[in-house]
């Protein structure tokens, strides 16, 4: 019990560090890249804060040397996800009752021990495992993970100190009470990032978590899993179940006490939740939050008064990096006929300038693709675009041999609706339409209503009335929209991410949009001198 009413620390964005030749952190981050490849960490599960193992073991490699094993990981069963089940229910009380300043001090903690004493670490086991190369790890698995921790805990306070009127005589308060039940977490492979905050951010609000991790991302997910609990997270808040997706759907989904899902992964998985939930909806005891962030068919679009410089570096940057597994990789990008030659000329030149390999070599652009299935789903688009009278490949290629590679493509389709240009493929794959100068309106309906999707989408263009009819004509096309820059990229307490449409229930991860999800609000209203009287006073004829 403690009498103060505390402001928590202003959140502020994690600064980025540059690792330029020669530098400490560089050599540092060299060193721990070389510990961990030497290593074969073993991964088990995490129940009600117990290390448990079972006899399902599974290896997690390097994408971009797929012979070489980094962990070995336990995989979780029926058995399993009821122990988690049961760990959280009975975590529930404890933690929920725990004042948030201490809830809050826990995260805040995990922040300072993230992007200090285990940055390094961190971003060494998601370059590793994620194939992710340094920078690409950093703003991810060091930066955005802690922007996450702090924003949350001050956007936490800002929901918390959210009262209603209250007239003479009475005091009206709010409290928000975290879900009735317990929270599954599912999480996907391509941000260590998202991975931490899906289930970190219903634990803030005073909920216990079942956190099941991408099986391509153990490796990374586990070192966070023990990070929080050094930082003090108390037992069975969250726990760590790598394990088959079909299972958490088939034994944990359907339990009564399920009361919110906090996803982030394919359209297809998600659609494929609320179908479950639908069909169980009569055995929950209240009704469960499905919180999901999906798939994307991000666009580039661009007039012809656009800066073709920065139109080519931003196509570079944002259907390439992190090999286009972001779910705001820019696929699809409409080109005007006027500009189309002098913009292939510049991007063909930027990507002359990339390479693609082992992202322990700092001068590589790209790693590889994460995993097989990735690898042949994406070639399936290569080799169909090149046997096809509808598109060209004016560029780009594969190569598994060492690792799932396939090296920055550029398909142009020649109608708007050819497969690549309307499906996500989610891998380094950018397609383009050459409209027709005249045909601007007419491109921006196919823009709009060609892709189920609704995440990112960027314009380029230098005239003003352009721009605003363009940011019109496209509003229902993305969450996250930008003007002049790549459609990439999103920092928290900067640019809220999050689609509507088929890319998800627009939450904004990382705002309190999201975290208002995860609260049960309570009003309490108390009278100070109550009423006697039953009849009212007009009721008298006199
Ligand atoms: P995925 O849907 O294959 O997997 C996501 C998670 O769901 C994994 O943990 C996986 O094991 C699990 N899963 C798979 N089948 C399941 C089932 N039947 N029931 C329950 N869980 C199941 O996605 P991924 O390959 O990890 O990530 C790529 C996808 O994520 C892309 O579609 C991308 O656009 C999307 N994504 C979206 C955002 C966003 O903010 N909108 C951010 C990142 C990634």
């Amino acid at each position: 019990m403690s009498n103060g009413i505390y402001s928590v620390p202003r959140a502020y964005n994690e600064p980025i560090h540059a690792y330029m030749p020669g530098s400490a952190e560089r050599e540092s981050l060299k060193a721990e890249l070389a510990r961990q490849s030497a290593e074969i960490v073993d991964v088990p599960l995490i129940i009600g804060g117990k290390e448990v193992r079972t006899s399902t073991v599974r290896d997690v490699v390097m994408p971009h040397d797929h012979h070489h094993v980094i962990a070995r990981y336990s995989v979780a069963g029926e058995a399993e996800l009821k122990a988690a089940i049961d760990a959280a229910l009975a975590a529930k009380a404890e933690w929920q009752a725990m004042p948030f300043e201490h809830r809050a001090a826990i995260f805040l903690k995990i922040a300072e021990l993230l992007t200090t004493k285990y940055r390094d670490a961190i971003n060494a086991a998601t370059m590793l495992g994620q194939s992710k190369t340094v920078f690409q790890a950093e703003i991810d698995s060091a930066c955005e993970l802690a922007d996450f921790f702090r924003f949350n805990v001050e956007n936490a306070e800002t929901i918390y100190h959210q009262q209603p009127n209250s007239s003479k005589g009475i005091w009206d308060r709010v409290e928000y009470r975290p879900l009735d039940g317990f929270v599954v977490a599912i999480t996907p492979f391509n941000f260590t990032s998202i991975a931490g905050n899906l289930p970190s951010a219903p634990a803030l609000m005073g909920n216990t978590v079942l956190w099941k991790p991408s099986s391509t991302a153990v490796h990374s997910n586990y070192l966070l899993m023990k990070i929080m609990m050094e930082a003090g997270l108390p037992a069975g808040v969250i726990n760590f179940i790598p394990s088959r997706g079909v299972d958490v759907s088939k034994y944990v989904l359907p339990h009564p006490k399920m009361a919110g899902f906090h996803f982030t992964g394919s359209t297809e998985v998600f659609s494929g939740v609320f179908k479950t939930v639908g069909e169980n909806i009569r055995t929950y005891e209240s009704y469960p939050r499905l919180v999901g962030e999906t798939g994307g068919k991000d666009f580039i679009f661009a007039h012809n008064t656009a800066d073709v410089d920065a139109l080519a570096a931003a196509m570079v940057r944002g259907a390439y990096e992190y090999q286009g597994q972001k779910c705001s990789a820019a696929s699809r990008a409409f080109i005007p006929a006027s500009i189309w030659d002098t913009v292939l000329e510049k991007v063909k030149a930027l990507v002359a300038t990339v390479t693609v390999g082992d992202v322990a070599d700092f001068s590589n652009f790209m790693g590889a693709v994460i995993d097989r299935n990735s690898f042949d789903n994406i070639k399936g688009y290569i080799d169909r675009a090149n046997a096809s009278e509808d598109a060209e490949v004016v560029f780009g290629s594969y190569d598994d041999s060492v690792g799932y590679f396939v090296q920055p493509t550029l398909i142009v389709a020649k109608r708007p609706d050819y497969e690549s240009m309307v499906k996500e493929i989610f891998g380094p794959v950018l397609t383009v339409y050459v409209y027709d100068d005249d045909k601007l309106d007419e491109t921006l309906h196919i823009c709009d209503t060609a892709s189920p999707y609704g995440l990112t989408g960027a314009i380029f263009a230098r005239d003003r009335a352009v721009i605003a009819h363009m940011e019109s004509a496209l509003s229902g096309t993305a969450g996250n929209f930008y003007i002049n820059d790549k459609p990439t990229g999103a920092v928290v307490g900067q640019q809220p991410f999050g689609g509507s449409r088929a890319s998800g229930t627009n939450d904004k991860a990382g705002s309190t949009l999201n975290l208002y999800r995860w609260i049960s609000p309570r009003c309490i209203k108390e009278t100070f001198v109550p009423s006697y009287d039953v009849k009212y006073p007009y009721m008298s004829e006199k």
